[in-house]
């Protein structure tokens, strides 16, 4: 067989790709790194101002929602049409104590984090299978999925759930070509990550059990998920694939 290096380029050209969440953060810079590669992105976040920042900066649709409303999440993926790659990035991070974790809390998280994905993926992928489309999904979960941390009681539950409701999408749509992945960063100093994170006294400890000596930056997320989404990764299917400069070793 011969080895055609044409297969391993990323390009995505006549694919259309939708970003939750891609607003701020790692989510806007997969928005903005799938545009370079040439993707049709269709760019879902709450906040209109964000959505108007990034069509100054790449060309694609947007569509405003609150994906932690199950009605405005299923409107959303059908207003998409038809969609080729999904990047399930938009979450939320509600930091509380366990023993003063309220219910509102913890339904608000598992709204966004988990149940807004199973919406949308539902919708997505019921119509790449009706069109014939090999896709591929990535979930953006978390490090916290694996590990315990304070205060994030609610969080720490929802990309648990998320790295096996990977899992499961990742066996039931296989079977149509469509594979399903997550990453799972360590901390990246975006708006969500510097509330958690920019005190020394809780980043410090952090930061010195990762062996690169830095926290990730969200490009370094947005290239792992532009590779997990293309035909280089092709073989890739129901991985939790952690993005932390080698935390989980120590
Ligand atoms: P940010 O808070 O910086 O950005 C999140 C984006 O998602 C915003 O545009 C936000 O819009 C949007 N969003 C949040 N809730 C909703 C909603 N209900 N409906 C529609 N859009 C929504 O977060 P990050 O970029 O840091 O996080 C992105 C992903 O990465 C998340 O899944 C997070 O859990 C994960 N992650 C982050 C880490 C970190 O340290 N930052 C580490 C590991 C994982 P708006 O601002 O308008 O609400």
């Amino acid at each position: 067989m011969s080895l055609d290096l044409s297969s391993i380029n990323i390009d995505f050209k006549n694919r259309r790709v939708l970003v939750t969440g891609a607003g701020k953060g790692i989510g806007r810079d997969t928005a903005v790194m799938l545009a370079r590669y040439q993707a049709k992105v269709v760019a879902v976040s709450r906040t209109e101002a964000d959505l108007i920042n990034l069509q100054d900066e790449i060309d694609c649709e947007t569509i405003i929602a609150d994906l932690g409303d199950a009605a405005a999440a299923k409107r959303a993926a059908e207003q998409a049409g038809d969609i080729d790659l999904l990047v399930n990035n938009a979450a939320t991070a509600i930091l509380q104590p366990f023993l003063k974790t309220t219910p509102e809390a913890w339904d608000a998280t598992m709204a966004v984090n988990l149940r807004a994905i199973v919406i949308v993926s539902q919708v997505i992928a019921a119509r790449m299978i009706r069109r014939g489309v090999a896709g591929s999904i990535v979930n953006v979960s978390s490090m916290a999925a694996f590990q315990a941390l304070r205060d994030h009681a609610a969080y720490c539950a929802s990309k648990a759930g998320l790295d096996q409701l990977t899992k499961v999408m990742a066996v039931e749509l296989g079977e149509y070509g469509i594979r399903v992945n997550s990453v799972n960063p360590t901390v990246v100093m975006t708006e969500m990550g510097k509330r958690a994170w920019s005190d020394p006294a809780k980043g410090g400890p952090m930061l010195q059990r990762i062996p690169l000596n830095r926290f990730a930056e969200c490009s370094d997320i947005a290239s792992v998920i532009c590779f997990l989404l293309s035909d280089a990764a092709g073989m890739l299917n129901a991985l939790n694939l952690q993005i932390d400069g080698g935390f989980h070793a120590t």
